[in-house]
């Protein structure tokens, strides 16, 4: 009799023995089966097969086998077990990540036709490759196998043409290319690019907003082979690929990658594992490389391409600092910047101001008695929103009404503390009363359709000035959009997390690269009480590589990564009492283990200790050596597996962890 090892979506390192009902032809590896399990069924795929089963043959009960999905091919299942090893989490969990709800479900979707079937295929006009660009073409087209290349490109340089054409060559020899982007806001305008690109070409799309149908249906067009070009978000790395000879991941940097719940992977990592496997090139694209890439690429680990000048605009934008401490700001704004943005409306030119905080103001306070608006349920404070008359907590959710007095003392004359865009946007609606101002954040871009209509407005020539978060910091490119004003930017040199300052630098490189891409000349102004910080030096000579030299030396003399290799262990229960009890005997538990190499810190409270009521710890273990810390979390995570816990105490791992 054949034993089914079967991965099952359940909370457990294991595999689950079934027996197969009827007889089976050749290999079942691969295939969906359902499966009594507990009082109910699941559904769940066959990872080995086996002759013997450590339960008693009477004990075992039988898998019926499912026919809405084709075996899933052998390097997808590798792919999900690297992914289970790397990361510490249960097989079964990740594969019910890495497949489309449905199909996991064992539901068939409904065939629709392509769409761009019947259309007539656009004519693309191409331009001529910049000798750059030819350069690096040439350079991944030329890999043999796998290789992993860093293009690194300012922006407009014209990455995204590279992609394309790289693209288009593995096409021409039957090859599936897979192409990885950030968070589903660019996603639309790409799609078309790439779509007017290869006219007749299947391409399907998977991010977080695709429709369950779709995504099975991408799913299956991508494994039998039928979608030549799979472009999506994180999620789209898990796309079985038959004949995937080229992986691109645009803004590699991008912390969306990196899932921060359930299977907390990086794409980007998990893209490389994966063209290792396939020996095949990957390209990573960035304007301002991740340190941890850029590391690799000067130690020779990573092929680097340069493209060093913009495609189109004749040079970068003049970055120029404004010291705000030598002058008195109306309403947070410099008499410079006003006088810019009043240049540009003379102009007719585009302005964005720059403030990466959402609502009115981050708090409501009483002068009178010290009270300030908190949320109940997380260590945080209500941001004011007055745009629809409500405190919101940006962590939770929760919402409540403005009070209209102190709820502590009574008094009428509450004020809002600092500020976020719509106060900058109220304020520049009154000093620039005949300008047409446009807010773009996640509350005016509550939804895809909002955030286009936002974005056809603009285009359409639509608005003066654009007031916004780092939604608009990426990809796009607004031809008469000459001046980007960055304000409020200080906090983030001083953040406690050893990333911030490489985010808040690539961020300010890509917003101000937002500046000027066209054949108007840009500008950028930063507002600052710190016009000698060298990440704004660094900015103001568009030297990423001092920056990235200079933060890289930090790390090293602080061991931190690349220089070192983390995990988290986070916990999570109503009392923080509990969180650190658990880490204690979670580092009891490593403390057995007797790992040399590996560096355990102590457990301690998270900086946001109070998340939706419930508290929150964590204990950082750290190695020099990554297979010496696999090694060990190894060990540790089948320890903490079979530690009994209290039941309203949650844990998990964070591996290659991005934010503490
Ligand atoms: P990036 O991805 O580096 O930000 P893009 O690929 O979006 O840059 O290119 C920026 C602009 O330059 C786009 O409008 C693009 O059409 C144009 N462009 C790119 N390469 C060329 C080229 N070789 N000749 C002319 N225009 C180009
Ligand atoms: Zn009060
Ligand atoms: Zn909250």
């Amino acid at each position: 009799m054949t034993i089914l090892q079967v991965a099952l979506d359940v909370p457990l390192p294991r595999l689950f023995d079934y027996r197969l009902t009827g007889e089976s032809q050749g290999s079942l590896i691969g295939r969906l089966v359902k499966v009594p399990f507990g009082q109910g069924v699941k559904f769940g795929v066959v990872v080995n097969e086996a002759a013997t089963s450590d339960h008693p043959d009477a004990k075992l009960k039988s898998a019926e086998l499912i026919d809405n999905l084709p075996a899933l091919p052998a390097d997808w299942l590798a792919l999900c077990q690297f992914c289970a090893r790397y990361y510490h989490y249960p097989l079964g969990q990740v594969m019910a990540f890495a497949l489309p709800p449905l199909l996991r479900k064992g539901k068939t979707p409904r065939i629709t036709k392509p769409k761009h079937e019947s259309a007539v295929p656009p004519a693309p006009t191409f331009n001529t490759a910049t000798p750059d660009q030819a350069a690096a073409i040439d350079a991944i087209l030329g890999a043999t196998g796998f290789q992993t290349f860093l293009l690194h490109g300012v922006t407009g340089s014209g990455k995204t043409e590279v992609y394309l054409r790289a693209i288009a060559a593995v096409l021409e020899r039957g090859g599936q290319a897979l192409m990885l982007v950030p968070e589903i806001a660019l996603t639309p305008q790409l799609e078309s690019r790439v779509s007017a690109r290869f006219p007749g070409t299947h391409v399907v799309s998977a991010h977080s907003g695709v429709a369950d149908a779709a995504r099975a249906r991408a799913f299956l067009a991508a494994l039998e082979g039928r979608a030549a070009i799979v472009l999506g978000t994180r999620l789209s790395v898990f796309m079985p690929l038959p004949r995937l000879q080229l992986i691109v991941v645009d803004e590699e940097h991008d912390a969306s990658f990196k899932q921060q719940d359930g299977l907390r992977y990086s794409a980007r990592d998990v893209a490389i594992f994966r063209a290792r496997q396939r020996d095949i090139p990957i390209v990573l694209g960035s304007a301002t490389p991740a340190l941890e890439t850029f590391h690799h690429a000067a130690s020779g680990r990573y092929t680097k391409l340069d493209l060093p000048l913009r495609a189109v605009a004749a040079a970068m934008p003049t970055v120029t600092t404004i010291d705000t401490r030598k002058q008195k700001l109306q309403d947070g704004l410099s008499a410079e910047m006003i006088s810019a943005i009043g240049e540009r409306l003379g102009r007719g030119e585009q302005s964005l101001i720059f403030l990466n905080r959402r609502g009115y103001a981050p708090v409501l306070a009483c002068p009178a008695c010290g009270w300030i608006s908190h949320c109940r349920r997380c260590a945080a404070n209500l941001v004011l929103h007055l745009a629809d008359r409500r405190l919101r907590c940006h962590h939770c959710g929760l919402e409540v009404m403005i009070p209209h007095a102190c709820p502590d003392c009574g008094n009428l004359d509450l004020q809002p503390f600092g500020r976020g865009t719509q106060r900058l946007e109220a304020s520049l609606v009154e000093r620039f009363p005949t300008a047409r101002i446009l807010r773009i954040d996640r509350d005016s871009a509550s939804s895809p359709q909002k955030w286009q209509t936002l974005l056809a407005t603009i285009h359409a020539d639509g608005a003066d000035i654009l007031v916004g978060t780092q939604m608009l910091a990426k990809g796009h490119d607004f031809p008469k959009l000459t001046l980007v004003g960055v304000v409020g930017a200080d906090a983030a040199l001083f953040a406690a997390d050893f990333r911030a300052p490489e985010r808040l630098f690539s961020q300010l490189m890509q917003v101000g690269g937002r500046s000027g891409r066209a054949h108007l000349p840009g500008a950028v102004l930063i507002q600052t009480e710190y016009p000698d910080h060298p990440l704004y030096r660094a900015l103001i000579d568009h030297d990423y590589a001092a920056f990235a030299n200079e933060q890289l030396a930090e790390r090293q003399a602080a061991g931190f990564p690349p220089f070192a290799f983390q995990a988290l262990l986070r916990a999570e229960a109503p009392e923080i009492a509990q969180a650190l009890e658990f880490l204690g005997t979670a580092v009891a538990r490593a403390e057995e283990l007797g790992a040399p190499d590996i560096m355990l810190y102590d457990p301690v409270p998270m900086r946001l200790v109070r998340l939706k009521n419930r508290e929150r710890a964590q204990l950082l273990v750290e190695s020099r050596s990554r297979p010496a810390l696999q090694n060990f979390l190894a060990g540790w995570m089948t320890r903490l597996y079979a530690c009994k816990t209290p039941r309203e105490l949650r844990w998990h791992l964070d591996v290659d962890p991005q934010e503490f």
